[in-house]
């Protein structure tokens, strides 16, 4: 399997900002939208008013997108050419950043199918980068096969929302398998017990969104607020034949992550509210690793703290090396989110 992710050690981090609409309830209740977004500039611009003064505070990122910007537009411009290198053999990573309720699911899946197997408006990265690889795939006539998973990781601890629903098997069946991270000799993990499923036809891929959301949403029900403190992964792996050598097949192999984050209020960032959200559990490892791990790799540390938490072992060939990082950090216009849009903004301009 070729796989080339070690070929040389250029780091490739994007960072964009989405802005969403305000929604209907922040509408009838007329909040002060304090957010703009200027798309041409690539700059977002927050209106704070510090002592009766207004001091606005302007941000630049890779892209902008303003709340009418469309699924799709975000789609072609910003993910299009990353799945061009998954297919040609790279690992790459789309992340979802923000307070919980900016869109980060919004973004990621978006509305759910149309009935006549189309792409609805609404439809998210996820099912766009999906048709998108079939599409090129099929046009090239080529002899390929794509596997994807979808996991969550709530409290470092690894859920498969792919494994048939507990509830409707058999008793006997019902144990369940444990899931494991695990490392081969050449410091690769993978996740041991993962449900993979290939997958022939984006409608196939809508069933398993929907598979894996419901089982979100039966976690959510028995542990409150779960959803909004846990990650969620959707990897696609895509394996193509690329030539036969004698009897040696070449398969070009390449992986797509497309991780909605846990919400950035998750994330503590002084010392000393450190210290009091770790007693009280709040602290998410792998949000706060991932931010230390992505700062590593942006300044070429020479230890990128991968090992620290679960969720940078399982990304850890698709981070770094000649891999490409696309952050998407989402944020509200209203003057309520102020402190979090703040907050999201310096992370993903640190992340740059
Ligand atoms: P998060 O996953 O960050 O908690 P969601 O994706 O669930 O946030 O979004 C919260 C709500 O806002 C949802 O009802 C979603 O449909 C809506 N929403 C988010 N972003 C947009 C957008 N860009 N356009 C229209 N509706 C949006
Ligand atoms: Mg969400």
């Amino acid at each position: 399997c070729l796989n080339r992710q070690d070929k040389d050690k250029e780091t490739n981090v994007q960072v964009l900002l989405r802005c969403r609409p305000f929604s209907e309830d922040e509408l009838r209740s007329n909040v002060p939208r304090v957010v703009t977004c200027n798309e041409n500039k690539r700059e977002v611009t927050v209106m704070q008013t510090l002592a009766n003064k207004q001091v606005d505070r302007v941000f630049t990122f890779d892209k902008v997108f303003g709340p009418k910007a469309q699924q799709r537009s975000i789609y072609e411009q910003a993910i299009a050419p990353i799945v061009n290198e998954v297919l040609d053999g790279f690992n790459c990573t789309v992340f979802a950043y923000g307070q919980t309720g900016t869109g980060k699911t919004y973004t990621m899946e978006g509305g759910m199918r149309n009935k006549g197997g189309d792409l609805p408006a609404e439809a998210g990265v996820i099912p766009r980068a999906v048709r998108h690889i079939f599409d090129i795939l099929e046009a090239q006539n080529a002899d390929y096969n794509m596997k994807v998973t979808f996991l969550e990781l709530y409290n470092e601890e690894i859920t498969d929302l792919l494994s048939p629903d507990e509830n409707s098997r058999p008793t006997e069946e019902k144990q369940k398998k444990p899931i494991t991270l695990m490392e081969d000799g050449k410091g690769c993990v993978f996740v041991r017990g993962l449900e993979e499923e290939s997958v022939y036809s984006v409608n196939e891929i809508y069933t398993l969104l929907e598979r894996g959301a419901s089982k979100r949403r039966t976690a959510e029900t028995l542990l409150n607020k779960r959803s909004s403190r846990s990650h969620s992964v959707f990897t696609i792996t895509v394996y193509v034949k690329e030539t036969v050598i004698g009897d040696e097949e070449l398969i070009k192999c390449g992986k797509l992550n497309l991780v909605d984050l846990a919400g950035s209020e998750n994330i503590m960032r002084s010392g000393a509210r450190e210290g009091r959200a770790r007693e009280a559990g709040e602290i998410n490892k792998s949000l706060l690793t991932l931010g230390r791990v992505i700062n590593a790799l942006v300044e070429h540390s020479a230890h990128v703290p991968y090992r620290d938490s679960k969720l940078t072992r399982i990304l850890r060939d698709s981070l770094g090396g000649k891999t490409k990082t696309c952050i998407i950090a989402t944020i509200s216009p209203s003057a309520y989110c102020m402190d979090e849009t703040l907050s999201t903004l310096d992370y993903a301009s640190r992340a740059k």
